[in-house]
């Protein structure tokens, strides 16, 4: 069987090559310290769970509307008017099986053949793949860790062309944890005003901040970058509910339409019992996300302590989501070289930084608990003086 083209032009999606290389050799009995996928480790709080479970036995097992349910959309509306000032309706608004398919289903609704999509390095590493698989042109803006790896408005303006269809604005960031401040994302919105472009803002870190850091939603800046953006988020990191697959995408009627009928001829509903889970999460006080970010924090500290007597290793403070975007460059490997030898020698799982478009970076998600982050951080260290001596 001859493959199609479009396959040969996507890699595979690193994040989750490396999670399962990771989880395999943790089954096979090796103690190996994981830092690899975004993937909180909480369990699901409770209520969500108790949600689900009620939701089955009340024989929420069938197939839904291919949008979601209505009462999720309208808990997703109101969520959007009450913590991101964005005035939406339940027909604004798709549900999908986890954020990576409500950007998935908007680059296919949306891009066209010589399409460009505007995508700042790092950048997460399904964003270019998804445009090329709806067949458009990813343009890489690089950012550096002097600039905090944010794209300023000159670079963006600079980026534009007649051919630009959407830009990829992603703050908190995956895989940087960098946060763009109200100014700043007041700043690039100018530049969508000015020009007319579309955004994709992608917010599925918003809750999990750090240091009084703000976020604001590039929508709720004015009425013309509201008209101008889409928004596509999830349940997976704020509410620990990874394998749960439910995440969202709203904007004008339009789009959401097109997506909705993308989304029909490929996945349907998002599983029914698990927006029943969706709906609780939304409704209920949000104590368990305090939590949870408070444990973040704390390791975040521990591990920017650790890095700090570290030779060879330079990490800007991140004050959002929960990775930590190290350069490595002064070791003189490649983020490749680095990880294979960093998993090889002392079992410690983390993901080059080539997969987000920095190749002397690497990503470290500290999603998991401080036991495996105590030892992962030691052996970094003895892995790191070895390099050195
Ligand atoms: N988004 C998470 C990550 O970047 C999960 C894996 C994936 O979907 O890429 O690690």
């Amino acid at each position: 069987m001859k493959l199609a083209a479009r396959v040969e032009q996507v890699s595979p999606s690193m994040t989750l090559a490396i999670d399962a290389k990771a989880k395999a050799m943790k089954a096979d009995g090796i103690d190996v310290c994981s830092f690899s996928a975004g993937e909180p480790d909480f369990d699901t709080p409770k209520h969500i769970v108790e949600a689900a479970k009620t939701a089955l036995d009340q024989g929420k097992t069938r197939y839904g509307p291919a949008a979601g349910e209505l009462k999720l959309r309208e808990a997703i509306a109101q969520k959007l008017q009450r913590d991101n000032s964005l005035c939406y309706g339940p027909e604004n608004i798709l549900v999908t099986n986890g954020g990576k398919q409500s950007l998935f289903n908007l680059m296919l609704a949306t891009i066209e053949p010589g399409d460009e999509v505007i995508i700042p390095a790092p950048y997460w590493v399904s964003y270019p793949e998804m445009v090329k698989l709806a067949e458009g042109t990813p343009i890489i803006v690089p950012t550096t860790l002097e600039s905090g790896f944010k794209i300023s408005p000159d670079q963006l303006q600079q980026a534009i062309t007649p051919k630009t269809k959407l830009f990829v604005f992603n703050s908190p960031s995956n895989p940087t944890g960098m946060v763009y401040t109200p100014d700043e994302v007041r700043a690039i919105a100018k530049v969508v005003e000015e020009t007319g472009i579309w955004v994709v803002a992608d917010e599925i870190y918003e809750k999990i901040l750090y240091d009084g850091a703000e976020h604001l939603s590039m929508g709720a800046v004015s009425p013309e970058a509201y008209e101008r953006t889409i928004v596509s988020s999830g349940f997976a990191k704020t509410y620990a509910m990874t394998g749960w697959r439910v995440g969202f995408l709203a904007g004008p009627v339009p789009i959401i339409k097109a997506a909705t009928k993308i989304q029909g001829h490929s996945t349907s509903n998002v599983c029914t019992f698990s927006q029943y889970g969706a709906i609780a999460a939304y409704s209920h006080p949000q104590d368990c996300v305090q939590e949870m970010v408070e444990a973040f924090a704390e390791r975040r500290a521990f591990i920017l302590n650790c890095f700090d007597a570290m030779p060879g290793i330079t990490c800007p403070k991140p004050n959002g989501a929960f990775y930590m975007f190290p350069s490595i460059g002064a070791t003189g490997l490649t983020s490749l070289e680095f990880c294979d030898r960093l998993l090889d020698e002392q079992q410690v799982a983390a993901v080059p930084g080539i997969a987000f478009g920095a190749d002397d970076c690497i990503r470290m998600s500290y999603a998991t608990d401080m036991d495996t982050i105590q030892r992962g951080m030691e052996r970094l260290s003895n892995f790191l003086h070895a390099i050195a001596s």
